[in-house]
């Protein structure tokens, strides 16, 4: 018997990078899991690895910018199983369209904000508005969105993301306030730079530019996808039940030195370095 034994969980971008890894720990500890993203291939071949080691998981083909999709989502999680017990909201990669949308509010164009916010921000909104009524009906469970250390530090030029990821805080304070009485916990997850399997492709072309890229995290190394899922873990699980509202910065302590001393430490790197790639694939996280 796992942790998760009987329960049933959504994973958004379920199929590779994070959500991959979430599913695949969530089935590991006896969650049935239902994995909703756009790329059928990468989805089936994580069912399959899942089905390999015993666990139970299913693909369904949805894409979290259609509202459609995201109600169907949730209705065929519950006409299957009968319930939803927690859903990771996940979706949408760091080398996909939204994050890469760029412009400040003078530059940005109108309808790249209204895609990227529809996206970052009303998908965690839909979301929650199917799966909400079906875990009052089911005495509660656990809703957890994926946020970033973008969420708490501010990068120019690229407005959208910035506020798509700080709207998640938001709305995952909101949610954790209004739906605690029907015991239902919402939480979020800040990760840092986490090299799920499309980064490691461009890093593997710019082993010097990821070196520095590490160097930059007081443990001296970027995320891995089991980083997170841990988390997501840890969250869903009966040991975080008085944890709601939080955002669990895992970030290998990026977030939280003094942005002077690392300037200069940075600096040192790159002079000592001089055949560092700094700006080459993937610099950018
Ligand atoms: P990834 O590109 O490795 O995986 C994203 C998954 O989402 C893929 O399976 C992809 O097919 C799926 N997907 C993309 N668009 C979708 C859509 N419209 N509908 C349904 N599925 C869709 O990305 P990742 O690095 O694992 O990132 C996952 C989440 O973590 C994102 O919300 C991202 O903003 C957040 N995040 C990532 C990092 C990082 O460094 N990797 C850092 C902070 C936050």
């Amino acid at each position: 018997m796992g942790k998760f034994t009987g329960k049933i969980a959504i994973v958004t971008g379920g199929a590779l990078g994070i959500g991959g890894a979430t599913a695949r720990n969530l089935a590991k500890n006896g969650a049935t899991v239902v994995i909703a993203d756009i790329d059928e291939d990468a989805a089936n071949n994580n069912v399959q690895k899942i089905n390999s080691i015993g666990g139970e998981a299913v693909f369904i083909k949805a894409d979290m910018s259609v509202s459609d999709d995201i109600e169907g989502m949730v209705d065929f999680t519950y006409r299957n199983f009968n319930g939803v017990d927690f859903i990771v909201q996940n979706a949408f990669g760091v080398i996909s369209g939204v994050t890469r949308i760029r412009g400040d509010a003078v530059s940005v164009k109108e309808e790249d904000w209204d895609y990227g916010i529809s996206i970052l921000a009303k998908a965690i909104y839909l979301g929650a508005k199917h799966v909400v009524p079906i875990m009052k009906k089911n005495g509660g469970g656990s809703i957890v969105n994926m946020a970033s250390v973008h969420s708490i530090l501010q990068e120019p030029g690229i407005l959208v993301y910035e506020a798509g990821k700080a709207a998640v805080v938001g709305m995952t304070r909101q949610m954790a306030t209004e739906y605690g009485p029907d015991g239902i916990r919402v939480n979020a997850i800040a990760p840092g730079h986490i090299v799920g399997e499309g980064l490691k492709a461009l890093w593997d072309k710019n082993p010097t530019g990821h070196k520095f890229f590490e160097d930059q995290y007081p443990v001296r190394r970027t995320g891995v996808p089991d980083d997170i899922a841990n988390g997501v873990s840890f969250l869903c699980s009966e040991e975080a039940s008085f944890i709601t509202g939080h955002t669990l910065v895992i970030d290998g302590g990026l977030t939280v030195q003094l942005q002077e001393t690392f300037g200069l430490r940075q600096a040192k790197y790159a002079l000592d370095n001089p055949e560092t790639d700094l700006f080459g694939p993937a610099a950018e996280g």
